[in-house]
């Protein structure tokens, strides 16, 4: 354990009821071929400090000129629909109740101070995007466990499942020392944490695949750095593949850069890998549809 870190949540956790670790090989034989899930993404207004979402030291963004900025930003909920399986959200939105009243939902006073919430514009609330469904929800798959993730789970309903990465409950960081309080109020209430499995992939192109309906539609991609147990997701839609990063890459100039994010992450290294390990997939799979962790 390292000292003067803390886990991002004290809420409990156990391993996926769904799901089976797969290869990348038993993923890229089949995303380039038509599938049933059906992905819309909705996104809201917010803005953050360039220097958190790409490292401005990158000599890709010095030589570029970028500077320290407030950037218009989303914050990003995907509605993803399986015809057997139903409705599920990749990541939250954002709640009006959260934006009102900070506090009432269980924001600590650090977050509320810092964590910009003040600029989240809940247009449309995570709870008018359930609700425009009209069929209840299935279940929430986190990319990861931070405020700009989370910030929906006020309108989630408590029994409806969430699945994590394995460990990101348990990542350990300085930084959760203020998140740690404000998840576990959100969580407060709810069933353990899913821990979806992953194994070493053979081919080494990914740190790990999961087949979470079994049935190939839907992927778990294991892609640590900004996160230890960060996931990015794909989806087969009648359009072609669907690749949802996450805040593996929060910017389009980033993506398109190879530039790893700025300091909202925890590990450098692990980061700009996954996001090479994503781009590499991308140039495999050149009709994929990337959709980004924080922009169009
Ligand atoms: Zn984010």
């Amino acid at each position: 354990m390292k000292p003067f870190t803390f886990k991002a949540t004290t809420h409990s956790t156990a391993p996926a009821s769904i799901g089976k670790p797969v290869g990348s090989a038993v993923m890229e034989a089949v995303i380039d071929e038509p599938g049933p899930v059906e992905v819309d993404t909705v996104g809201t207004d917010w803005e953050a400090n360039l220097s958190g979402l790409l490292n401005l030291k990158h000599p890709k963004a010095v030589a570029a000129g970028l500077k320290e900025r407030k950037e218009p930003i989303k914050i990003y909920t995907h509605v993803v629909r399986h015809p057997a399986h139903g409705f599920f959200l990749v990541d939250t939105g954002v709640s009006q109740r959260l934006v009102e009243d900070p506090t009432g939902v269980g924001v600590g006073f650090m977050l509320k101070k810092y964590g910009g919430i003040d600029k989240m514009n809940p247009r449309p609330s995570t709870a008018q995007v359930i609700e425009a469904q009209g069929v209840p929800l299935a279940g929430v798959f986190m990319t990861h466990l931070h405020l700009d993730h989370v910030s929906g789970f006020p309108d989630i309903p408590l029994d409806v499942p969430v699945y994590t990465g394995a460990d990101e409950a348990e990542a350990r960081l300085f930084l959760n020392a203020v998140a740690q309080g404000t998840n576990n109020h959100l969580l407060e209430g709810r069933p353990p944490l899913q821990e979806l499995q992953f194994e070493r992939d053979p081919d080494g192109k990914l740190a790990g695949v999961n087949d979470v309906f079994g049935d190939g539609s839907f992927f778990a991609i294991l892609t640590p750095g900004h996160t230890i147990g960060h996931l990015s997701f794909l989806a087969r839609t009648p359009d072609g593949a669907v690749l949802m990063t996450g805040d593996v890459s929060h910017t389009r100039w980033g993506w398109e850069n190879d530039v790893e994010p700025g300091t909202f992450l925890a590990e450098r290294d692990a980061s700009r890998e996954s996001l090479l390990a994503l781009k590499a997939l991308s140039k495999r799979h050149p009709k994929m549809d990337v959709r980004l962790g924080h922009q169009a």
